[in-house]
């Protein structure tokens, strides 16, 4: 069986509903990919690696993840802290305002909970998935430690996959992020950039430029998404453009890039070619945004995955 580890934080979402009412539910841009792939290949074993609290919320969480089938052998309880937390609000206009509470949340220890041994089980494995949040998450005083185990896994053969998902508030200034993010390209075997992210750090404004821009890092496989635009992707040196259909109707853009790097990272890990991971990821991320929130109902995103050619 393929297995796929992905490091990072899960929060807890509400959603408000009314002057004094909220709905709650649970999201993250690495669990959303998680999410996404155990959907769609229930073949291959999918962990979370994070840590949550001891509390009720924490329970939950777990029961939500157990629910969408992804391992939790690799969340750990921290004694005393808890998850993080996002408000969602529409404004009058119609315009989100996010809202965070993730400054002293139990994901950010993280990395103390990743021993040789647990570290030993990840280098069996065959992807490891981190993104640009995930390294803002984790304390500056761990980073070091953070590099060496995935230096680690790198080195034991295990695939290391990174996407730069830049959250400019989640980093003290730019140079920080960068400084991080060089150490990312350095060490990924796959990159999955937006066009967006290296917009703003980098200055570069296009798909192409992208793959230009990754070329010193040596990565073997780079693919960027460009919202509705098609997606470039450079394997072993090759690059392709591949079309995709832009969506309509478009409800919610929330996650749209976590669903296309979870079915993307399936297909590969089961033998699609890049060509049809592309297509099946777009497919997955054209429905996500057809439907509010990050994580799209079960039963509607599956149906219509399998008119999609799943
Ligand atoms: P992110 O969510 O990381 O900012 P993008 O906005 O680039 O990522 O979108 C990720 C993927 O979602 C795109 O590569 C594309 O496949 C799909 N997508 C996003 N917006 C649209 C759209 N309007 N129509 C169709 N597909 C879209």
């Amino acid at each position: 069986m393929k297995n796929i580890y992905f490091l990072g934080e899960c929060m807890v979402e509400l959603r408000s509903t009314g002057e004094s009412t909220m709905h709650q539910s649970f999201a993250g841009d690495v669990y959303n990919s998680a999410v996404y792939l155990k959907r769609c290949f229930s073949e291959v074993a999918t962990s979370v690696v994070s840590a949550v609290g001891k509390d009720k919320l924490s329970d939950k969480m777990l029961e939500r993840f157990h629910g969408e089938n992804i391992d939790t052998q690799f969340v750990f309880r921290h004694e005393n802290k808890a998850p993080g937390l996002y408000l969602i609000e529409t404004d009058d206009t119609g315009e989100r305002r996010f809202t965070y509470w993730r400054n002293d949340s139990a994901a950010r220890k993280i990395v103390e909970f990743l021993s040789d041994d647990v570290v030993e089980q990840f280098a069996s494995g065959d992807m490891f998935f981190f993104s640009g949040i995930s390294l803002a998450v984790i304390e500056q005083s761990k980073r070091t430690q953070f590099w060496q185990k995935a230096e680690q896994l790198k080195n034991a053969g295990v695939k290391v996959v990174f996407d730069p998902n830049y959250r400019a508030r989640l980093w003290k200034n730019e140079q920080e992020a960068k400084t991080e993010f060089e150490k990312a390209f350095r060490i990924s075997d796959v990159l999955l950039p937006g066009v967006e992210d290296l917009a703003v750090l980098y200055g570069v404004e296009t798909a192409e430029g992208v793959l230009e821009f990754c070329k010193p890092y040596g990565v073997e496989e780079v693919i960027v998404k460009n919202g509705p635009e098609s997606v470039v992707t450079s394997e072993a040196g090759v690059s392709q453009r591949h079309d995709i259909i832009p969506v309509k109707n478009v409800v919610d853009t929330t996650s749209a890039g976590d669903a296309f790097d979870g079915v993307y990272l399936g297909a590969r890990l089961t033998g699609r070619t890049v060509t049809d991971a592309v297509q099946l990821a777009a497919s997955a991320a054209g429905i996500v945004i057809q439907h509010p929130g990050a994580i799209a109902p079960k039963a509607a995103f599956l149906s219509a995955m399998a008119d999609a050619g799943l």
